[in-house]
């Protein structure tokens, strides 16, 4: 039986090139208008029982080929649970073997957060007392920006993730911070609500999502590089959430992401803007710090170089919020690649610890709320 290989649904993203016998041989495609690309997820049927070896030929010239050693693609039975599979990078190729047991096996780049469960878990939030839910407007394509909104506390928090789409980690980081804040038997969430109003934007590129993008939206827009000037025509999403910022003020922001090279969660801060002061500097060290000491899975060892004073690069929306509101405010950073510091051979980095990492920075937060604002 011929392997079928398909990625006509929600986030897909594959190339058939060749498939002889068990090997497939694949490209993945890059966004629209735009050369990025290293988001696959595609699914292979007739595949029961046989020992696979899937190619993909031009990971060589992906956005971060430094993402490819040491990486493991994510394969799952069912489209749900998702586990490592055995991976390969070499010659600018990423080799993939896996045995699918039932018919179908599907693969994917990091575990796929489909435009469905966003909807279902924008709905299930939006149900719980005391939370709102609002469409800011509607992208290119058509889909809308749903913002969340919570809590009765002077201080404004602005939570966001996805504006890199493949970045899926980043929502569901999302899902676990909003399903914190809506427990009525958590204390810490409780308090967070007495204290603050937050705003959350799980999903900041729903139509990159869908197309299967990695790092941009339907006209190839990296939304991360419009936040000193976006326009309705070519970055209406960050319009549309910019101008509700403007409208609440912000005290504190994280920009939620996932990193394709670096093996650890780590954070981005706004060095370098040109109103930098060591307060508004040293709340965003203090959190950073006392996140590491809380959780295994947030380190401060790796990461990006910072900037130096007046080079921030304020088209970035942690700069951005940074100098425009004073705001103590962040970029967090998940791994595709497994956290090396603390790994997991079955899964790697995974949903569960991307929510659990979202519960976390929200203890955090609840430490110093008082000391933001
Ligand atoms: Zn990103």
């Amino acid at each position: 039986m011929t392997l079928s290989i398909s990625s006509d649904f929600d986030g897909g993203n594959i190339r058939v090139i060749a498939v002889e016998g068990d090997r497939a041989d694949l490209e993945i495609v890059p966004d629209h208008m735009s050369d990025f690309y290293q988001w696959f997820y595609f699914r292979v049927s007739g595949a029961g029982g046989r020992d696979l070896t899937l190619r993909i030929l031009n990971a060589g010239g992906a956005a971060y080929p430094g993402g490819w050693p040491d990486y493991r693609a994510r394969v799952s039975h069912d489209d749900e649970t998702w586990r490592q599979a055995d991976t390969g990078y070499a010659d600018g190729v990423l080799t993939i073997r896996a045995k699918a047991e039932g018919d179908s096996l599907w693969l994917a780049y990091f575990a796929p957060y489909s435009s469905d469960r966003h909807a279902a878990t924008v709905a299930r939030i939006a149900a719980q007392p005391g939370v709102t839910h609002k469409v800011l407007g509607e992208t290119l394509d058509g889909r809308p920006i749903d913002l969340i909104t919570l809590g009765d506390g002077p201080k404004q928090v602005w939570l966001y993730a996805r504006q890199h789409p493949g970045e899926t980690m980043a929502e569901w980081w999302m899902e676990g911070a909003m399903e914190k804040l809506v427990d009525p038997d958590d204390a810490t969430a409780t308090a967070l609500r007495q204290k603050a109003t937050f705003h959350l934007v799980p999903n900041m590129n729903p139509d990159g999502a869908a197309r299967g993008h990695l790092r941009t939206n339907a006209v190839g827009v990296n939304l991360n590089r419009e936040w000193h000037a976006p326009t309705a025509e070519q970055s209406p999403e960050v319009k549309l959430v910019l101008a509700a910022m403007d409208a609440t003020g912000v005290d504190f922001a994280m920009d939620v992401h996932g990193d394709e090279a670096i093996p650890a969660a780590f954070m981005a801060g706004f060095e370098g803007i040109p109103s930098w002061n060591d307060r508004q500097g040293g709340l965003y060290v203090k959190f950073r710090d006392t996140l590491a000491e809380r959780t295994a899975d947030f380190q401060t060892r790796l990461g990006y170089v910072v900037a130096r004073p007046g080079q921030a690069n304020l088209s970035m929306s942690t700069s951005q919020l940074a100098e425009r509101f004073g705001a103590v405010s962040m970029t967090l950073e998940m791994p595709f690649k497994d956290n090396f510091g603390a790994p997991d051979p079955v899964q790697g980095w995974s949903p569960d610890r991307s929510k659990q990492l979202g519960r976390d920075c929200l203890d955090n937060l609840a430490a110093m709320i008082d000391e933001i604002g």
